[in-house]
Parts: C-alpha cells; sequence; structure tokens
C-alpha cells in the first residue's frame, strides 16, 4: 500500500527549491516515481510536482548549441527539427525509449535521473546492496539483464536511453538548489557503485535539475543511436549504444555497466582513421575490452560487438 503524501504544485523552480529536502520527491511525469511509490521503494512526506513550473518545457537553439528544458518530453525530443538535425543520437535515442504513451509524459529530466530497474532493487522482499543490505542479488541470481561491465559492487545497468547519447555529445547539466545554480558534465554526474553504492549521481537533495545543455558540434561531425531489444517493441534494451564521429570520436554504451559507459579502447581505434567496414569491427571487438560478464548474460558480448559496429557505420553514413 501506498503511504501517505502530501502534494505540492511548485508555481517556480525557487518555490519547488524552497519545498525539497531529504523527506520530498520530485516528479515530472511521474513513470517512474509512482512504480517507486507503488513498488515500496520510496516513501516521502511530500511529493513536489514540478509540471506546473512554467517555462521549463522549451528547446532553445542559440551559437552555442541548444538548452532542453527537464521538463521537455521524450516525444518532444524525438520530433523537434534541431535536435534531430544536429543531434540524431539524442532524438534516436528518446525515440525509441519505452512507448508511445509513456513518451508522450516522460520527460528528459525524468529520463536521466530515473532509478534503475534491477529486479532485486525493484522488489521490496530484496534488501540489497544498493537499500542498504550487505549483497548484489544479481552477483549470483538472475542476471540475465545486468551489467557486463564494473558489476563487482552491484550489477545494475544504467537506465536512461538519453543520457547513453547526452554523454556522447558531451552535454551538461545545470543544477539549482538552495546556494544557487551549479553546472556539470553529465559525464562526472553520475557515481559508480564503489564510489556510493546508495546513489545513481549527484544531484543534492535541495537541488532541481534545471537545464540539458548540448554544444553544437563541429563541422563534418556525424552522429548514430542503435538500440536492440529482446523484442521489437516497447522493450527495455539489451544494448545501446550512442556515436559521435567528430574531432575526437565517442562511443558510449548504454545497458552495459551501472553508468553510460565510455568504450575508450573503441574510441583509441577510431581516433584519426577511416570509418569503414574494417576499422568498424577493430573498434566494436575493443569495446567489449575489460568486460566480466556474469553467469547468465556472456550472450550480451557478441550482441554489443554487433550494434557497436552496425552504429558506428551508421553515423559514418549518416
Ligand atoms: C514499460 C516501460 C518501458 C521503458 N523503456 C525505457 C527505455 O527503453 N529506455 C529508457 O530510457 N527509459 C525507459 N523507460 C523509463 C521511462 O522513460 C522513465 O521512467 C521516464 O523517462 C521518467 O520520466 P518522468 O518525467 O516520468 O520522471 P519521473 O517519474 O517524474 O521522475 C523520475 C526521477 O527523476 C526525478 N526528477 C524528475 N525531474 C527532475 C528534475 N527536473 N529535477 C530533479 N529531479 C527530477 C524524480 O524525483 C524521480 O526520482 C520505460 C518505462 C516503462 C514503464
Amino acid at each position: 500500500m501506498i503511504a501517505k503524501f502530501q502534494w505540492q504544485d511548485a508555481k517556480s523552480v525557487q518555490d519547488a527549491v524552497d519545498h525539497l529536502n531529504g523527506k520530498t520527491l520530485v516528479k515530472a511525469g511521474g513513470i517512474d516515481v509512482i512504480d517507486r511509490l507503488k513498488e515500496g521503494i520510496d516513501s516521502p512526506a511530500k511529493l513536489v510536482n514540478i509540471r506546473t513550473i512554467p517555462g521549463l518545457d522549451q528547446v532553445r537553439e542559440d551559437a552555442s548549441g541548444i538548452n532542453i528544458g527537464p521538463l521537455v518530453t521524450l516525444a518532444q525530443l524525438d520530433t523537434h527539427s534541431a535536435v534531430r538535425g544536429s543531434y540524431p543520437a539524442l532524438s534516436d535515442a528518446a525515440g525509441h525509449a519505452a512507448t508511445p504513451h509513456i513518451r508522450n509524459v516522460a520527460t528528459i529530466g525524468g529520463n536521466i535521473l530515473q532509478r534503475p530497474r534491477c529486479w532485486y532493487f525493484r522488489n521490496e522482499q530484496f534488501h540489497c546492496r544498493k537499500k542498504g543490505g550487505t549483497r548484489c542479488f544479481a552477483q549470483d541470481g538472475e542476471n540475465d539483464y545486468h551489467a557486463i561491465f564494473d558489476n563487482r559492487t552491484c550489477a545494475i545497468v544504467h537506465p536512461s536511453a538519453v543520457s547513453v547519447a547526452l554523454v556522447a555529445y558531451g552535454a551538461t547539466l545545470e543544477l539549482t538548489g538552495k546556494r544557487g545554480k551549479r553546472e556539470v558534465a553529465i559525464e562526472q554526474f553520475f557515481v559508480k557503485p564503489d564510489e556510493d553504492v546508495h546513489r545513481e549521481n549527484r544531484l543534492g537533495e535541495d537541488e532541481l535539475l534545471t537545464a540539458i545543455r548540448v554544444p553544437k558540434p563541429a563541422a563534418g561531425t556525424k552522429s548514430a543511436y542503435m538500440k536492440l531489444g529482446e523484442k521489437e517493441s516497447f522493450d527495455w534494451p539489451l544494448a545501446e549504444v550512442a556515436v559521435v564521429l567528430g574531432p575526437k570520436p565517442a562511443v558510449i554504451l548504454g545497458a552495459a555497466a551501472p553508468v553510460p559507459w565510455r568504450a575508450q579502447s573503441a574510441e583509441r581505434v577510431l581516433a584519426g582513421n577511416p570509418i569503414n567496414e574494417e576499422t568498424a569491427r577493430a573498434a566494436a571487438k575493443a569495446a567489449l575490452q575489460g568486460a566480466s560478464p556474469l553467469a547468465n548474460n556472456f550472450y550480451k558480448l557478441p550482441i554489443f560487438e554487433a550494434v557497436v559496429r552496425r552504429t558506428i557505420l551508421a553515423a559514418a553514413q549518416a
């Protein structure tokens, strides 16, 4: 049963921030929040609804790139002409997440900040390490959908598709709290389990995510995103990859590790080389260096190798 909580419609960013403390929970689209309330993972004293704050649902373009409000929906990102034109990996990541109904409601901010979908974490019956327990039940349990990198402490996979693309494009996040605004590179925003297993990011308890800034890509930059799921429709990814081919190539894997995973060895293979079948194949092989699959997810290795290769080639042909 969901424990009782107060409901607060925020009028402005400042109004929302004034309400935030360790006992409150921000609600944007509510897709993840409502699940967490039902699953007993969260029992806040107050839910702060930020959908009532005007002006946070716009994409603005200027000479330095785009500025995305945290209430922009995944459906808006999928179809926005400036996003699709210059940041196709971001549009495609948003457009392939969840279902059309969910994409109409789910926001980019909520997508970045959603909590992991590990079935042990989401089940009240399992007091896993992330919830303050002493075990990661996935490590010797049902780990088919879990991490193949960095899975010693906690084997969750990072759930946000748009974050995979945003890391590839070098985005930054604007966070606003009681002490003002700060800006953090999205890649530094996520926290690995070895650093702190209880949290996935560095958002303070009195902070709101108030903007996502994506720099303008250098001339000639090409990019692509691909996702492979168990079934074609409405499924979470088994593997997802964003590739940006610019002055510094970026190859970022999702559904692979507890954070969006930068495949540095693959990037080194691509840097300064022509992009063709041979380099794409070599980079895809390199992307799996250091993988430590669990008992039931060795199958992800050839899948990632294929998706990385295909995404590199798709970006080159974009
Ligand atoms: C069936 C199904 C399939 C899905 N498949 C995918 C998929 O393939 N890929 C994928 O990426 N996602 C997938 N999702 C997840 C879904 O996209 C996210 O749950 C959704 O994007 C969350 O957005 P929201 O606006 O509803 O966030 P909410 O549920 O409102 O919030 C999520 C979290 O973010 C916090 N939050 C939200 N906005 C802010 C803000 N501005 N500042 C501070 N904190 C904030 C909330 O406190 C909460 O912790 C799926 C979900 C379902 C139910």
